[in-house]
């Protein structure tokens, strides 16, 4: 049987070198994305590179009747087989301080950042618990676990996963199904490079021990070994993967 991993946010960043390793580990990937359609067949362009195959599934993570469709078409297409591996990694920052904050950023950052996990996973979990394998793992952050300023709804949303994370892995362990949080510091991708928090960023670089951004691919290894055999063991954990910064 082959094994499907579907990953949130694999068009560019993280989730793209999370897709690229998986599929060096054989798995199918199934890549969504909200938008940018160039960049995700780029992702799947590497995937195929990599020795794998996989497919591009685009939806909006925060709107649930998009996901439905989508999967719902999915798993019509595959009556045989399941998603094994779910990595929530779509996010989105919406950088201010709280005394400016409007109630939409609140909103749409918990939306795309946690109520995606919920909505994602929802429907991926049951032919988990059927086939009694799975591995899902969430993109929390540094931010989630320490305070950083403007990111009171970023930190609410990934601090929420880290809790979400614990809870559900009690609900699934005995059912084969392993469930984890990464917890990234501060990585290359263009979340950072995109939004005008550079003071911040500044700041809280000077305070990381290794003196250097971390690499997408270095979230990737981690994220591979705990989709592999290797973490049968491990679940309900929040792994730190920042340089040193916590
Ligand atoms: P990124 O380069 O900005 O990529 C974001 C990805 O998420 C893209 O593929 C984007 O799709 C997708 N996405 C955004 N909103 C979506 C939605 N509503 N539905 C579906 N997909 C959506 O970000 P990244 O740095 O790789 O971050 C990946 C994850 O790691 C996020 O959860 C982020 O919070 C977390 N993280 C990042 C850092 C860091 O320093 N980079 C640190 C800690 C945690 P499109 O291309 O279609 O827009």
């Amino acid at each position: 049987m082959n094994r499907y991993a579907l990953i949130t946010g694999a068009s560019r960043g993280i989730g793209r070198a999370i897709a690229v390793e998986l599929a060096k580990d054989g798995c199918n990937v199934i890549i969504n994305y909200k938008s940018n359609n160039e960049a995700a067949q780029e992702t799947l362009r590497l995937v195929r590179e990599a020795g794998s195959d996989g497919e591009l599934l685009p939806f909006d993570v925060s709107k649930p009747d998009e996901i439905n469709q989508a999967l719902d078409k999915w798993f019509a297409a595959h009556p045989d087989e399941y998603i094994d591996v779910l990595i929530n990694n779509a996010g989105i920052v919406a950088d201010e301080l709280m005394l400016w904050m409007e109630p939409e950023q609140w909103h749409s950052v918990i939306d795309v950042n946690l109520n995606g996990f919920f909505y994602c996973t929802r429907r991926v979990l049951e032919g988990m618990v059927e086939n009694r394998h799975g591995r899902i793992v969430n993109i929390s952050s540094i931010g989630g676990q320490k305070g950083i300023p403007g990111q009171t709804a970023y930190a609410a949303a990934k601090a929420a996963l880290i809790g979400a994370t614990r809870s559900l892995s009690t609900e699934a362990s005995s059912r084969g199904i392993t469930v984890n949080a990464v917890a990234p510091g501060l990585i290359d991708t263009e979340i950072i490079n995109k939004n005008d928090i550079s003071d911040d960023v500044q700041r809280f670089f000077d305070n990381i021990p290794m003196q250097r951004l971390g690499k997408p691919e270095e979230v990737a290894y981690l994220v591979s070994f705990l989709c592999s055999d290797r973490a049968n063991y491990i679940s309900g954990q929040v792994i730190g993967i920042n340089g040193g910064a916590l």
